[in-house]
């Protein structure tokens, strides 16, 4: 895509000031693509606004010239959501990165969305509060791209995700109007948009600010790991402690691929004969609550016979724990240099029999796969490791992804659990979806954005080219077929 005209360039300037606009081919290259590395697109100008007032005056300017735009934050997502595919602007909020207020007696906080997750945790913690929703990528995510995709981390088996901790925000509408929803309060009258707009990936408008919930951080915490020589015996091991009823704050998964990967990044010592390896939080507000959970917990376990139990002493101990957990995706950067990672979800009781196929399917096509994952969701997060170099290996990666899809969505799963759909799923939206049920979704779309510039051509399919063979890269795809030659 080409630059967009001076005239409007010069707009832009005027609404945010000289330096906030950049446009030339380099820093449009900057900007090119999210942490879903498969898709690229570059836009035509980014704007980077201070103020809503600012982001206001922007969103008019395209409005008047029917230029799409797209809302990023820190440009982790792994869907290609921030990607501007339909050409226009990226409108970036980094610049927002105010935390307006720490209210400790309501627990809530008001926060601009370009305020970093971790930020927001560091500057509650001196009252004693945390924000609950962690993405593993929470040292660099924002809060708007976590509100736009209705972020999940570790810790939401427990606390829940994103869209249980956003009690009000401040949106602005495609056509520049500014538009609040929710209130200082967990109750809402009228019709909810805030469920809507939370998880709607920015085609709905920009969020510019949000209040949100603060809970008080759990004082009796015990984090252990449990390592089994059969995943199949780990997997039956986390359907029966929630169907037990007891909720972990954390239960994580990891494969023999990613514990050797994560021991050689970080000298962790995880045990590394080891087929699956639970990482298991409890917390609770009294010593003998958390007491009582761990030994009912121990108890659902046992029969399940993990070959190493290890309990971390301290807090030191526990902190290199979940480092480890967190920087695994990092760890496989070891192998090869980029990774494909889908997150469908699917029923916990599944979960043996999808993992046996996913470890079959990384087999039959001859590409490296690591799971790491929120087991106690059943979130799937099979990392598919790739050279972005190696046309062949590619094809084979793009294959297995399809079929990890089509072998969740057979036992019912869902596409996304956190990383969205985007550009990257959206051509497999009509697998999940009758063409009535994504026609009612385009007219909600089309209701908050008739001219559809609002991040467009994200999670609803558009085209329906499938099938064809794009000749460019010959590779056959949704991925490709529906968009043209990104890699
Ligand atoms: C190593 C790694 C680990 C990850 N782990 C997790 C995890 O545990 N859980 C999880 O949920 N995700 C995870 N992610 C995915 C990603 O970090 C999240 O989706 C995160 O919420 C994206 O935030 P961002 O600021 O980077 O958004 P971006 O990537 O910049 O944007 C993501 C989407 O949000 C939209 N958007 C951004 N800001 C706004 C706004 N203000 N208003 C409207 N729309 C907006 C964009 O248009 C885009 O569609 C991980 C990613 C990586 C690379």
């Amino acid at each position: 895509m080409d630059v967009l005209e001076e005239a409007i360039l010069e707009q832009f300037r005027t609404a945010v000031g000289e330096r906030f606009v950049l446009s030339s081919p380099e820093e449009r290259l900057v900007y090119d693509c999210d942490g879903c590395v498969l898709l690229k697109a570059i836009p035509q100008a980014i704007v980077l606004p201070k103020t809503t007032e600012e982001v206001s005056a922007v969103v008019k300017i395209c409005h008047t010239h029917n230029i799409p735009f797209v809302a990023r934050g820190a440009g982790t997502g792994l869907s290609g959501g921030a990607l501007a595919t339909e050409g226009g602007i990226i409108i970036a909020l980094n610049r927002m990165d105010a935390i307006i207020e720490i209210d400790p007696v309501s627990r809530t906080a008001t926060v601009e969305v370009g305020v970093v997750n971790a930020w927001l945790n560091r500057e509650a913690r001196p009252y004693g509060l945390f924000y609950a929703p962690d993405p593993s990528s929470q040292s660099a995510c924002t809060l708007g791209g976590n509100i736009a995709e209705n972020a999940g981390g570790i810790h939401c088996l427990k606390y829940g995700v994103t869209v249980d901790h956003i009690l009000g925000l401040e949106l602005v509408l495609p056509d520049g109007d500014v538009l609040w929803v929710g209130s200082q309060t967990r109750r809402i009258d009228g019709l909810n948009f805030l469920g809507t707009i939370v998880g709607s990936e920015g085609t709905f408008g920009i969020v510019t600010r949000a209040v949100v919930q603060l809970l008080p951080i759990p004082v009796h915490i015990h984090t252990m790991l449990l390592a089994f020589d059969d995943t199949a015996a780990a997997c039956r091991c986390i359907s029966a402690i929630i169907q037990r009823g007891i909720i972990p704050a954390a239960l994580e998964f990891m494969d023999a691929f990613t514990v050797n990967a994560v021991n050689q990044a970080f000298s962790v010592g995880f045990p590394d004969s080891a087929e699956a390896v639970l990482l298991i939080e409890l917390d609770d507000k009294t010593s003998l609550g958390l007491e009582t959970s761990l030994e009912e917990l121990l108890s659902v376990v046992a029969p399940f016979k993990p070959s190493q139990t290890q309990h971390a002493k301290t807090e030191e101990e526990r902190v290199q724990l979940w480092k480890a957990r967190k920087g695994a995706v990092a760890a496989y950067g070891r192998y090869l240099p980029a990774f494909y990672l889908h997150d469908c979800v699917i029923p916990r009781r599944h979960l043996a029999t999808v993992l046996a196929q996913i470890i079959a399917i990384g087999q039959r096509h001859d590409v490296l796969i690591g799971n790491v994952f929120h087991a106690g969701d059943g979130n799937l997060h099979p990392n598919i490791l790739f050279d972005p170099d190696n046309q062949a290996m590619m094809t084979r990666v793009l294959k297995a992804g399809e079929e990890i899809l089509d072998a969740c969505l057979t036992v019912g799963g869902v596409l996304s659990g956190e990383h969205g759909i985007g550009i990257e799923k959206s051509a497999y939206m009509s697998r999940l979806f009758t063409p009535e049920d994504l026609a009612r979704m385009a007219g909600l779309k089309r209701l908050f954005d008739p001219k559809n510039l609002a991040n467009p051509e994200k999670i609803l399919p558009h085209r329906s080219s499938c099938g064809e063979n794009n000749t460019a890269t010959s590779i056959s795809h949704p991925l490709f077929t529906q968009h043209g030659a990104w890699i």
